[in-house]
């Protein structure tokens, strides 16, 4: 065991009041595309780049356009908890984990078994219908065609924040809460590059911040603890 993994498990021991942050880096290792990297979404070709589609005026104005890329590159059922979720998921069961904060929108936190998982950005596997409300799973959206309407005749939205839209007020105040309470941070596969939910650590008073993440990020020098190795690698070393 590295150094710096044993000082995290040396955290892990300790503390019984552990809040996780994380990005997209916790579910490439799953298969799923970091929207951000080189070889992500963001890179994919389209007739539209992707930071365009998945705006709100784009739904709003090219519906049929948004829904044949959301089924295509966001709809993915092929993916699977990796090391990082199960670990987390246990450490929760444990009583050390108290939140998964996360700025993913494809369920592989609840997928691994964990229970207060606060997503930012919302759920690709809840849609609704923008008229009656009406609740529509994954496999409806994966299996619709066109725009997807309800009974009702409504289009059914994707519950993800598309950008120009704001976060949800109380998952945003629920994360404070988690993150201001917390002992240990600990922020892992995000490059803390979108905001707001990146400003959401300047309300950590606890005593340890931890990062792990492949490449720099803004926060690393405020870090006590620094891992920069790919996350599943990570806490597939680490035992509850
Ligand atoms: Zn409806």
């Amino acid at each position: 065991m590295a150094g710096e993994v044993e000082k995290l498990q040396e955290l892990v021991e300790k503390y019984d009041n552990i809040v996780f942050f994380g990005g997209a880096g916790v579910s490439t290792e799953s298969g799923i595309p970091d929207f951000r990297s080189q070889d992500g979404l963001y890179h994919q070709k389209y007739d539209y780049p992707p930071e365009t589609i998945l705006s709100h005026t784009f739904f709003m104005r090219k519906p049929e356009e948004f829904f044949k890329f959301y089924r295509d590159k966001m709809l993915c059922d092929t993916a699977k908890p990796n090391a990082a979720h199960l670990k987390l998921a246990e450490l929760e069961q444990a009583g050390k984990l108290k939140a998964v904060i996360t700025q993913n929108i494809d369920n592989l936190h609840q997928m691994a078994g964990s229970k207060k998982v606060l997503e930012l950005h919302g759920s690709v596997h809840r849609n609704y219908c923008m008229k009656c409300h009406r609740f529509y799973g994954f496999a409806h959206m994966k299996a619709s065609t066109g725009v997807p309407r309800c009974e009702c005749g409504g289009i059914i939205k994707p519950d993800v924040v598309l950008y120009e839209e704001g976060l949800d007020n109380q998952t945003i105040n629920e994360a404070v809460k988690a993150i201001s309470e917390a002992q240990v941070l600990i922020i892992g596969g995000t490059s803390l590059a979108v905001y707001p939910a990146a400003g959401l650590i300047d309300y950590f008073r606890g005593e340890h911040l931890v990062v792990i993440n492949k490449s720099p990020t803004p926060r690393d020098s405020y870090a006590d603890l620094l891992i920069q190795e790919p996350i599943g690698q990570v806490f597939s070393q680490i035992h509850c």
